[in-house]
């Protein structure tokens, strides 16, 4: 990483507030710059990273991740929380939903990247090895893009490691969660969120999910700064006193898609966060006319962790996730 650019503060890796622009070393990330605050605090201690906008129409995380820039005061804290708003940098203003206008990638699927692939690929690489490298915890935040809305949920990856998944659900606890979903050990298997990825090296992160349609809601981005805030006090690098979380209402283990079966206007009865039954009528689908062409029923007992908002949909494209409780562990 090279600081490109400084705005207010001390000096990059100085004690105090820096805020400023950097650019990655990997060649191929070199025609853009991205912001980055980093706090330091006068005492030694863990380094947090946080991030938002690898989708950068959910802006209550993007919001969120602004805001808590100002709430780590470096006299009273120990060790660094450093912070970049927006990852997906050239989607800025073009309002890209999901991927990265440069190689048409969704980011938050493409981790661990490689150094030598395209544009998504080395820029998760270059987050993961020239930025989180060393981090005591990664958070990345997420939710709502401009056609769907989410339920609160955290993810984190467990390892089948007893000690490391522990301290992993124990991050993701921190969040007023709806729903904390453990993805299984077979995700590490295939490219994924930072949480798969960071948890290959035994490095501990999650993804954090709250918001709606592109909009900006003062619940949403407060659940993802009391979040953050709470995983810090845990770290130990702040002593206030953690907000209560409900620590995760539901844990679980498994999603399922639930695609739309034929063209039309999905009408949906089930809200994100909401407990389904299986068989239960989750929406039906109409045509342009208002005729009722197929209904959609649950195809197993679980929770609504987001669904589509926008009626208009292909045969095919997700409707919605359901995700079933865990059974063991
Ligand atoms: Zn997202």
């Amino acid at each position: 990483m090279k600081i490109t650019d400084q705005k207010t503060g001390c000096d990059y890796g100085e004690e105090g507030v820096f805020r400023g622009t950097f650019r990655f070393d990997n060649p191929i990330l070199a025609d853009y710059t991205w912001p980055l605050c980093e706090i330091r605090g006068t005492q030694p201690g863990p380094r947090l990273c946080v991030s938002a906008g690898v989708h950068v129409n959910e802006v209550s995380s993007i919001e969120a991740s602004i805001r808590l820039q100002t709430l780590f005061d470096p006299e009273k804290m120990r060790g660094s929380v450093s912070i970049i708003p927006v990852i997906n940098q050239p989607a800025v203003h073009k309002y890209s939903e999901y991927v990265c206008p440069v190689d048409g990638k969704n980011i938050n699927h493409t981790f661990p990247g490689r150094t030598d692939g395209t544009f998504s690929e080395a820029l998760c690489d270059a987050v993961l090895n020239e930025w989180v490298k060393g981090a005591d915890c990664y958070i990345d935040m997420h939710g709502g893009d401009l056609k769907e809305k989410v339920s609160w949920f955290t993810i984190f990856q467990r390892t089948g490691d007893g000690e490391f998944d522990a301290a992993a659900r124990n991050i993701a606890m921190c969040f007023n969660s709806e729903i904390v979903l453990a993805l299984g050990p077979d995700y590490m298997k295939r490219p994924g969120r930072p949480p798969t990825a960071c948890a290959l090296r035994k490095q501990v992160a999650i993804m954090t999910e709250a918001g709606s349609n592109g909009l900006l809601s003062e619940d949403d981005i407060s659940f993802h700064v009391e979040g953050v805030l709470n995983v810090a006090r845990l770290l130990g690098i702040i002593d206030s006193q953690p907000t209560s979380a409900t620590n995760g209402r539901s844990l679980c283990d498994s999603y399922i898609w639930v695609e739309c079966p034929i063209d039309g206007d999905f009408h949906a009865e089930v809200e994100p966060g909401s407990i389904v039954r299986q068989g239960q009528r989750l929406g039906s689908v109409c045509d342009i006319f208002g005729e009722v062409l197929d209904e959609v029923f649950a195809p197993a007992t679980g929770f609504v962790l987001w669904r589509i908002t926008h009626p208009s949909i292909r045969k095919g494209d997700a409707l919605l996730t359901i995700v079933e409780e865990a059974h063991a562990g």
